[in-house]
């Protein structure tokens, strides 16, 4: 599948990355008040102040909400349509959340999760996927 590949040298964002490629889900922490933030940021939206430090998460969490999509804007995912979107709230972070794909098992398609399946509040976990040598890309797969 041809995709649009993150920039991982950004000054921001390039912890997320690197731990990304080392199969840690990281999110920034304010040094200042200790406020976790995600997506990542130059600066704190609780105090303002710019320094952070990266921290681990559990990998769990559950979906906030999703979409299907049936018209995807690259058309290399033409093929797998209609997939889920899922936008999942971290189980340790909350509120914060990430966008991403659903997956049944580490390696299977972005439409391989049953619709059925897929809910407000599915509990999920994430894994990561080598896409180039700097990029690990994370999904989300359902765990009972
Ligand atoms: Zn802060």
């Amino acid at each position: 599948m041809a995709e649009v590949l993150p920039k991982t040298d950004d000054e921001d964002t390039e912890g997320f990355w690197k731990a990304a490629k080392q199969g840690r889900l990281v999110v920034q922490k304010c040094t200042s008040c200790g406020e976790a933030r995600f997506p990542p940021h130059p600066y704190c939206g609780k105090c303002r102040k710019t320094g952070h430090e990266w921290i681990d998460c559990s990998g769990y969490g559950r979906v906030w909400t999703y979409a299907f999509v049936y018209k995807p804007m690259l058309p290399a995912f033409e093929a797998y349509t209609p997939f889920p979107i899922v936008y999942v709230e971290l189980e340790d972070h909350p509120p914060l959340r990430l966008a991403g794909n659903l997956v049944a098992t580490p390696d299977a398609d972005i439409n391989s999760v049953d619709q059925d399946r897929v809910k407000i509040g599915l509990r999920v976990k994430v894994v990561f996927r080598d896409r180039a040598e700097d990029v690990a890309l994370p999904y989300w797969m359902p765990v009972e």
